[in-house]
């Protein structure tokens, strides 16, 4: 079978013009196709449309070898995505007999009669490809005809995401003739253009392995991925590739290979060590414990928090010092030390993490503007405190979660 050289994305759907839903899975798709390495040239939205269906395909196959295409697999007289393919292809509809027990089965499990209009469901271009669809009703469908390709894949998320997992990845291996394994480096306090700049080399080299840089949430994230005959070689040449980022200056910043996120590399961090976590929060009102409880299993770490938010609540929880907030206020090095290292006590933890510092839009002082923020951490060996400034013109979401982030990484240890 041939290579896939080139796609396109065409995602079919009235409401995804109208803005009433977000076109996920174009993004599904295009980040998995860039996984497997291959190229997507470019995405289009159709409505549920025939005309402008057909025109919109006849453009893709005039860029590239393949279209994955989702939507319009339903039985109402609208869903014409796979009679506008099968026409493009010139190939007459028949009626599989297997499709319609499944989709039959599917309603009689859920207790329901089939009604008549979901037998279009089973109706499939002659000598196409089913990808069996267990998780609802439309199959998706695969045709292969004069050296393009066709891929159709049912709406709603949950199902195009099974079937895209389940069946479509499985074709695309065979389609390929080779693996490709992709491991995420995360770096924290590196910009994205500071370690494209150091990196620049190795994402230009090409060949069988794909190095490249993506901002996310205030950090950024290396993707690594490979391209061999069998997993092994090809998760060899993503280590490989790692071990050179690792001995650059992007070494220091990296806190994570496949790690999900910050809170995950602590958690995994200090439950390798045997180590327990609290957190103190001021600005960042909750989000640090937040971020923390939203990984099951925390518990075996995470001890609790406390949310302090007026001066009164860090003496009474955290036994900050009056004359230290008197002195040097609630947003300062020192108060931040103080609430890491208090919550750290007052919850018998091995690490205490604490977030104190300008939010804004409002507040702030000369000195510590909006978008200052104090993070600490505190251990057995003592306290350390980060001081970020952060623009005053960045959101409150991204402040805070900035806020949060950073202290995440003091307790990974980074500087
Ligand atoms: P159904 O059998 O449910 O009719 P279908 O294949 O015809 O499925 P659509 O009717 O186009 O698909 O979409 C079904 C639902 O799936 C939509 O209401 C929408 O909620 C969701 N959906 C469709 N396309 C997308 C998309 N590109 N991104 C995210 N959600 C989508």
């Amino acid at each position: 079978m041939e290579q896939i050289r080139s796609a396109e994305i065409l995602c079919v759907g009235t409401e995804l013009l109208l803005g009433d839903i977000v076109n996920t899975n174009a993004a599904l798709m295009a980040e998995r196709l860039a996984a497997f390495g291959i190229p997507v040239y470019r995405q289009t939205v159709v409505g549920d449309n025939p005309a402008r269906l057909r025109t919109a395909l006849e453009e893709a196959y005039s860029r590239a070898d393949t279209v994955f295409l989702s939507g319009g697999l339903g039985p109402t007289c609208d869903d014409l995505t796979k009679e506008t393919v099968a026409e493009y292809f010139g190939l007459p509809l028949y009626l599989d007999e297997e499709s319609l027990e499944r989709i039959k089965k599917y309603f009689s499990d859920i207790g329901r009669r089939m009604p008549d209009n979901n037998i279009k469901q089973a109706m499939i271009p002659e000598g196409a490809m089913i990808f069996r669809n267990d998780w609802g009703t439309a199959p998706a469908i695969c045709i292969e005809k004069d050296r393009k390709t066709a891929i159709l894949l049912p709406g709603p998320p949950v199902e195009i995401e099974q079937i895209w997992f389940n069946r479509v990845e499985p074709y695309l291996h065979l389609r390929s003739g080779s693996v490709i394994r992709s491991k995420n480096v995360h770096i924290l306090n590196m910009g994205e253009s500071a370690v494209e700049e150091v990196l620049r080399d190795m994402m230009l080299a090409g060949g069988d392995l794909t190095v490249a840089p993506y901002a996310k949430d205030g950090e950024v994230r290396v993707r690594v991925s490979a391209r061999a005959a069998d997993e092994n070689t090809a998760d060899a040449l993503c280590d490989k590739a790692i071990e050179k980022i690792r001995e650059t200056e992007v070494g220091s910043f990296i806190y994570g290979i496949d790690v999900g996120s910050a809170e995950n590399a602590l958690l995994i961090k200090l439950r390798a060590a045997g180590e327990t976590l609290a957190v103190a929060e001021s600005c960042t009102g909750g989000l640090l414990a937040k971020r923390i409880t939203d990984i099951a299993g925390c518990s075996d770490v995470f001890a609790g928090g406390c949310v302090t938010y007026s001066n009164e609540a860090k003496m009474r929880l955290l036994g900050v010092k009056h004359d230290t907030l008197d002195k040097h206020t609630a947003v300062s090095a020192e108060t931040a030390a103080e609430m890491a290292r208090g919550v750290r006590l007052a919850l018998g933890t091995s690490m205490g993490l604490a977030t104190t510092g300008y939010a804004g839009p409002g507040g702030g002082t000369p000195e510590d503007p909006v978008g200052t923020v104090y993070v600490a951490v505190s251990t057995a060996e003592g306290e350390r405190v980060k001081r970020l400034s952060m623009s005053p013109l960045r959101s409150r979401a991204y402040i805070r979660y900035s806020a949060a982030t950073q202290a995440l990484g003091l307790g990974l240890g980074l500087k």
